[in-house]
């Protein structure tokens, strides 16, 4: 999707922002999420919001106007807070903080867009799929053969009931009718925001009346679809005998909304914003394929049930489900699809730092959780729990499902495979703890099997930091999950300085400018945050605003920031990345230098003497990588 770059920003005034961060004391803002206790002077500290932890490492400084966790490294100031907790876009976060604190804010001249009240395009983007969910409810209820049609499907086809419609907001879009455009053409919303919210096909230089709005659903059940702060975002929308014939996606069981400013499938789950509420002690969120399967779920009181927007299940959406309760249970199809698709989960979840386990019914050759629980409600929940598998029981299940029976030579090759999930989780004791699993049901030696793993970890290591497109020994399987822009050193490189800033300061020391690719993306911008710092000009992450140039700039650092590092020793895996860098950039140099030498006879020849000098030096060098000192 390429957003207008024309588009009119609101800009607020930095003086204005700066006013803001005097003005809001951080311990209000943060004290809303946060349950803080006084910890000396004006210090606070709580439970880290960012990560799940039992005892408070999330400190506040109320004189500095920040907040920074010595568990995870999360740090910033009450724009940051906002941003990270709310889902908010900068300006979104200066407003919405502006509104809670009675400030007012001002706008750099002409930025305010056609000044519509302020509101920024995303706002309004909101605006208006609140009056579409308001307005597919209606027709829902309506008393007419539609509203009777829809209703009935609902209850009868569907099984569920009138509450949960009326729980969900379920909604019916009309085969034909001019109603919605209606209802937004009276809100005066910008023709940017109508042509942008992706609920109508509107032609180019087409004018903005009911006419040339054409509805994108049509006859379809709708379904809202929220974000985790529970506004509606996108819709998905499930085809009926009522969809027209000549609905350009007729035979499409159900469509979703396209990517919009305020919808990334990537990032959201469906019923993330209730479920979360309820994850908790001994309630683990449940990952279900759809969203109606969620919803069959919440209706026998599984409250916790989540489902991806779309076909797979992606890192982003796994660690905004990581940021609330720490355990999934998955239901997947138990046919070779479902299979597949859970090894290719597995890996990611293990990245995010989530404990899985699988839910399976004993015996049952499809399981299917909507048909499951409307006809056996939450008992059956308890039954599949009971013979649920934890992830390594799981993985060497799918992989080979007669270990017993296994020569030696298979389950080697299985526990290869096996390492590379195991590999992605960052700490050490899950690691221990899943190796001793593998070891238990593929009946190999613990001690073997420990040695083999720290083998394939010694021959992995590097390939982490491989430049994309080399040839890598065993490609981690959820590498074709991750964005090409994500991929590489630079990339790696770039999320930890963004996420912690000994990193930072330590990198613009010790990363010559010239060992980073600065034609990718991530490269470029990894360079210009570091010659930032070396100038003395980065004052934190307000200084990083002003060094996105693009959208694809922001898109990246957004992506960046919103993972979030897991418990490991950042040091460790930034000097890994050092390391990685300095022989991308000498390894060539070496080999350049050593076909010299080869190609040189006499022994004595001044010109050989410089160039055996020169590789003793590169030697040395790579011998003696840069290093970062400091402990994280
Ligand atoms: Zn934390």
């Amino acid at each position: 999707m390429s957003r207008s770059a024309s588009l009119a920003v609101p800009v607020i005034k930095s003086r204005s922002l700066q006013d803001l961060k005097h003005r809001v004391n951080i311990h209000d803002v943060v004290a809303r999420t946060v349950s803080l206790k006084k910890s000396g002077g004006n210090r606070f500290k709580g439970l880290c919001p960012f990560h799940s932890e039992k005892s408070p490492s999330f400190h506040v400084s109320a004189d500095k106007g920040f907040y920074k966790c010595f568990g995870c490294g999360k740090a910033g100031d009450i724009l940051n807070f906002v941003m990270e907790t709310e889902g908010l876009q900068f300006t979104e976060a200066a407003e919405a903080l502006a509104k809670r604190f009675g400030v007012n804010l001002e706008y750099e001249a002409g930025t305010g867009g056609p000044s519509r009240e302020e509101r920024s395009l995303r706002q309004e983007i909101f605006d208006i799929h609140d009056v579409a969910a308001d307005y597919y409810r209606q027709t829902f209820l309506a008393t007419n053969p539609h509203g009777d049609f829809i209703r009935n499907y609902w209850t009868q086809n569907r099984r569920f009931t009138p509450e949960l419609a009326d729980d969900f907001k379920i909604g019916f879009a009309p085969p034909e009718d001019s109603g919605l455009a209606g209802a937004v053409l009276q809100k005066k919303f910008s023709e940017e925001a109508l042509r942008q919210c992706g609920l109508f096909f509107i032609r180019d230089g087409a004018m903005l009346t009911i006419g040339g709005m054409r509805p994108r659903f049509r006859g379809r059940l709708m379904i809202p679809i929220r974000d985790h702060q529970s506004r509606v975002v996108a819709f998905t929308a499930r085809q009926l005998e009522l969809t027209p014939k000549d609905d350009p996606s007729h035979e499409a069981k159900y469509v979703n909304s396209p990517e919009t400013p305020i919808f990334t499938k990537s990032h959201l789950l469906f019923n993330l914003d209730r479920a979360r509420t309820h994850a908790g002690e001994g309630h683990p969120f449940v990952l279900v394929e759809g969203q109606l399967d969620a919803m069959r779920c919440w209706s026998v009181g599984l409250k916790t049930a989540v489902a991806p927007q779309g076909t797979s299940i992606t890192d982003g959406q796994l660690v905004l489900m990581r940021r609330y309760h720490p355990q999934v249970e998955c239901f997947f199809d138990s046919d070779s699809a479902g299979q597949k698709a859970a090894l290719r989960f597995l890996p990611l979840a293990l990245r995010a730092g989530l404990e899985v386990r699988f839910l399976m019914l004993a015996g049952a050759e499809k399981l299917d959780p909507d048909l499951l629980f409307l006809e056996r409600g939450l008992a059956a929940y308890e039954e599949v729990k009971k013979s649920s598998l934890n992830a390594m029981e799981f993985a060497v299940r799918s992989l080979l499902p007669n270990a017993a029976a296994a020569g030696s030579e298979q389950k080697s090759r299985t526990a290869q495979t096996l390492f590379e999930i195991v590999a992605q989780a960052e700490s050490d004791v899950s690691r221990t703890g899943f190796i001793q699993d593998i070891s238990s049901h593929l009946r190999i030696p613990a001690n073997a099997l420990e040695k083999d793993f720290r083998t394939y970890l010694a021959r992995q290591s590097g390939s982490r930091f491989a430049p994309a497109g080399a040839p890598v020994v065993a490609p981690a399987p959820a590498a074709d999950a991750r964005d090409a822009h994500t991929k590489g050193m630079e990339s790696h490189l770039l999320f930890l300085c963004l996420h912690n800033d000994s990193v930072l300061h330590g990198l613009s020391q010790h990363l010559p400018h010239e060992w980073i690719i600065a034609t990718s993306l991530p490269g470029r911008l990894l360079d210009r945050i570091l010659a930032e710092v070396q100038h003395n000009g980065w004052t934190g992450r307000e200084s990083l605003e002003q060094l996105l140039e693009t959208e694809e700039e922001k898109a990246l650092a957004a992506t960046l920031l919103f993972d979030s590092p897991g418990e490991e020793n950042m040091a460790k895996i930034a000097n890994e990345g050092l390391r990685a860098m300095q022989h991308r950039f000498l390894e060539p140099q070496l080999r350049q230098i050593e076909l010299e030498i080869a190609s040189k006879g006499t022994i004595g020849d001044a010109s050989l003497i410089t160039l055996l000098k020169q590789r003793t030096a590169i030697t040395r060098q790579l011998q003696n990588p840069p290093k970062l000192t400091f402990e994280s």
